[in-house]
C-alpha cells in the first residue's frame, strides 16, 4: 500500500507587497584558491541530499510514510558540525529535498554524485542568516569569498546558494527582495535577437552595436599583445571589460524603460553553428539577457526567454520558411520571401520580428492551459 502522497503546502498567506520584486542575482566568486574549500563543501551537501533520499525512499518503502521537511530535519539534526557544513545548510538542503520529491512527483530523486563522470554540479544552499554579504564580498562559515560584482547588491537577501557551472566555476545566487520603481513604459512589447556582429537588434528596427571604441581599444590590446607588454596588455584588457559592461548596462536599461514586455532569443546552439568558440562573446550575450531580466521587473515590465528556433528562417510576413538558411546563409544579411515578395533588408530585425510573435504565442497559450 502506498501512502498518499502530501501536497505540497501553501506557504502562510502574507499579503503580497506590490512594491517589492523578489529578482536573484548571481555573481560569479573571484579567487580559485577557496573552491577547493566550496568542492569538500558540496560533496557534504551531496550526503546529506543522498541520505534524505536513501531515508525517505525506505520510509515510503517500509512504512508507506512520506517524511516531510521535518521530519528530514530532525533525522538530520546534529550532523552539521562533523559534515563541516552550517546547520541551516542541512535544513536548506532538507527543504530543497522535500519540495522537489513533490514537485517531481516522484517517490526518489536522482543521487548527487561528488565524483566520477556523472558527477552532479556543485550546489550549497543557504539561508540569509548564514551569510553576509558586504561590498564585493560575501562571507559564509567564517570564510570570506570575493565576487566579480556586476552589479550592486541591493535589497534583502532571503535565501540562496553557491552554485558551480560545468567549468567548473564557482557562483553564488542571491535571492533578494528589491524595491520596484514605479514606471510607464512607452512601447508595449518588443522582440529582441541578441547577435554576435551587433550586441542587440530590436523587433522594431534598433540596431544595439557594439561601439567603435571598443574596437579601437581593441586594436590597441592586439598591438600591446603583439609586443609582449603584459601589464600594458592587462590594463587594457580590463578598460574595455569595464566599459562594455557600462555600455551593457546603459542599453538594457533604456529597453527595460522604454518597453513593458520583453521577448528575447534563447540563443542555444547559435555559436556552435557559426563555428565562432570565442566564450567572451558568449559570456556578454548571458550578460545582456540577465540584466534585461533584472531591469524589467525592476521597471515593472516582464522579459520572457524565446525558443528562438527557425527565428532567421521563418519569413516575419508570411511565417513560411522561406530565410536563408545553413552554414552557407550566414552570410546573407538581406533577403526576400520567395512566398509573399516581402523583403527583409536586416535579417536580425526579421528574427526580432518572429522572436516577438514566437512569445506572444507561447505566452497566450500559457494563459489558455
Ligand atoms: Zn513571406
Amino acid at each position: 500500500m502506498i501512502a498518499e502522497k502530501p501536497k505540497r503546502k501553501m506557504a502562510a498567506k502574507k499579503p503580497k507587497d506590490p512594491s517589492v520584486v523578489v529578482t536573484t542575482l548571481r555573481y560569479r566568486l573571484k579567487d580559485s584558491s577557496k573552491m577547493n574549500r566550496l568542492d569538500r563543501l558540496a560533496r557534504s551537501v551531496n550526503f546529506v541530499w543522498n541520505y534524505c533520499n536513501e531515508t525517505s525512499f525506505n520510509a515510503i518503502r517500509n512504512h508507506s510514510k512520506w517524511l516531510s521537511a521535518i521530519d528530514l530535519k530532525n533525522l538530520t539534526s546534529g550532523s552539521a558540525k562533523e559534515l563541516g557544513i552550517s546547520s541551516v545548510t542541512v535544513q536548506a538542503i532538507c527543504e530543497e529535498y522535500a519540495i522537489r520529491r513533490i514537485q517531481f512527483k516522484k517517490r526518489k530523486l536522482r543521487w548527487r554524485a561528488s565524483s566520477g563522470t556523472k558527477r552532479s554540479l556543485g550546489w550549497i544552499p543557504f539561508k540569509a542568516n548564514s551569510i553576509q554579504a558586504k561590498g564585493d564580498r560575501i562571507t559564509y562559515l567564517g570564510h570570506e569569498y570575493k565576487l566579480w560584482l556586476s552589479r550592486p547588491i541591493e535589497g534583502r537577501v532571503l535565501s540562496g546558494s553557491f552554485s558551480q557551472d560545468a567549468q567548473g566555476r564557482w557562483y553564488v545566487n542571491l535571492a533578494c527582495e528589491v524595491a520596484k520603481l514605479e514606471h510607464r513604459h512607452q512601447v508595449e512589447e518588443v522582440g529582441i535577437d541578441l547577435g554576435l556582429k551587433t550586441s542587440a537588434v530590436l523587433s522594431d528596427g534598433t540596431v544595439i552595436e557594439n561601439r567603435s571604441e571598443f574596437r579601437k581599444l581593441e586594436e590597441k590590446l592586439g598591438k600591446a599583445q603583439r609586443a609582449k607588454k603584459k601589464r600594458q596588455a592587462k590594463k587594457i584588457h580590463a578598460k574595455i571589460k569595464n566599459k562594455r559592461r557600462d555600455f551593457l548596462h546603459q542599453e538594457t536599461t533604456k529597453i527595460a524603460k522604454k518597453y513593458h514586455s520583453v521577448f528575447v532569443g534563447d540563443v542555444s546552439g547559435k555559436f556552435v553553428q557559426s563555428g565562432n568558440g570565442k566564450s567572451s562573446t558568449d559570456a556578454s550575450i548571458g550578460v545582456i539577457r540577465d540584466l534585461l531580466k533584472y531591469k524589467a521587473i525592476r521597471h515593472s515590465g516582464n522579459c520572457y526567454e524565446v525558443n528562438e528556433n527557425s527565428s532567421t528562417v521563418t519569413c516575419s510576413a508570411c511565417h513560411n520558411k522561406t530565410g536563408p538558411s545553413g552554414l552557407s546563409g550566414l552570410g546573407v544579411r538581406e533577403w526576400t520571401c520567395s512566398e509573399c515578395h516581402a523583403h527583409h533588408d536586416d535579417r536580425d530585425v526579421n528574427a526580432a520580428k518572429n522572436i516577438l510573435r514566437f512569445g506572444r504565442e507561447s505566452l497566450r497559450a500559457a494563459k489558455a492551459a
